[in-house]
């Protein structure tokens, strides 16, 4: 192949499609590029080879989707192969944009507010994911990942899962009750999914949400554990522990410690923190004042070495 440099925009196309199959993108991005230049008679595949080689180089940037769903829009293709998937164009637009707007819906962080409309917009994205691809795998996965299970009834429980997730972070400081329902709907999603680990995650928050006690200092009771009320170091005498009144249901297993509520807990452990400043801050100017003290002597010292010399 001596004339290699005189390539037509058809033998780098050519070039390029082999490139991909041998997931070599970079080389193959290049081959379809030139395509686009030269004008070969499969530019506008080039072009949408391009947009996908762009999107799985960089799979988490909401805008490559963007660039690639246009591109199959004014392709004028119907279907086409890339490596070893067959796509079908309309299909891959409508997996772009859910893929884009997923991105964008799991970037959102913020306040309790935020936290709630991310929550909504996953659980509407899941539904979209159920009535748009169904129970079709979905090919930008198989694309990028050679993941060929994934269909997008399954994507959808994943996202209903972190939705639901996300609802219960922000539910949990208004109504902790209402919190470990939406945690028990996260749950069943993970346990459909296969997700123990996840499973597991949800149902210990919504142990702690669903969980109430009284507090051991004010008598209030109180729902949420690690939120509403925690768990304060203290020591219960067994004496104590005979009681057998309410608070004493109140108090872990282990009697090391009392559950207090929040504004109990807050209000101490800022006090407490006021009480340790002064006294640090007390400290600290003592020893200012004799450091300078000492600095005084030892000045006082030099002069008179100083003298005798
Ligand atoms: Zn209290």
């Amino acid at each position: 192949m001596a004339l290699n440099i005189f390539k037509s925009g058809d033998e780098l196309f050519n070039q390029g499609v082999d490139l991909v199959k041998r997931k070599e993108y970079a080389k193959a991005r290049k081959n379809f590029e030139k395509t686009i230049e030269k004008g070969g008679r499969e530019s506008a595949l080039a072009k949408v080879y391009v947009g996908i080689i762009d999107a799985i180089s960089s799979p988490n940037s909401g805008a490559s989707y963007d660039r690639l769903a246009g591109v199959l829009r004014s392709c004028g293709i119907d279907s086409f192969e890339f490596g070893l998937t067959d796509a079908e164009t309309a299909k891959l637009i409508t997996e772009c944009e859910l893929i884009s707007e997923r991105i964008s819906a799991l970037a959102l962080d913020g306040d309790l507010d935020v936290k709630t409309n991310k929550g909504n917009r996953l659980l509407e994205l899941a539904q979209k994911y159920q009535v748009q691809i169904g129970n079709s795998p979905l090919k930008m996965y198989e694309i990028m990942k050679g993941d060929t299970v994934t269909t997008g009834l399954r994507e959808a429980l994943g996202l209903q899962a972190i939705g639901y997730e996300t609802l219960a972070s922000a539910t949990v400081f208004f109504d902790p009750k209402k919190a470990a329902e939406q945690l028990q709907s996260a749950y069943s999603c993970r346990k459909q999914l296969g997700d123990g680990q996840g499973g597991d995650r949800d149902m210990g928050l919504m142990k702690a949400y669903s969980r109430s006690v009284k507090c051991w200092i004010c008598g209030r009771q109180s729902t949420g554990e690690g939120i509403h009320f925690l768990a304060m170091s203290s020591d219960i005498t067994p004496f104590m522990r005979t009681a057998g009144d309410d608070l004493l249901k109140s108090a872990p297993e282990t009697y090391e410690s009392v559950y207090v509520c929040r504004p109990c807990y807050t209000s101490i452990s800022r006090r407490s923190d006021e009480i340790a400043r002064g006294y640090h801050e007390r400290a600290m100017a003592e020893m200012r004042a004799m450091e300078a003290r000492l600095q005084a002597e030892i000045a006082s010292v030099r002069g008179m070495a100083l003298m005798r010399r």
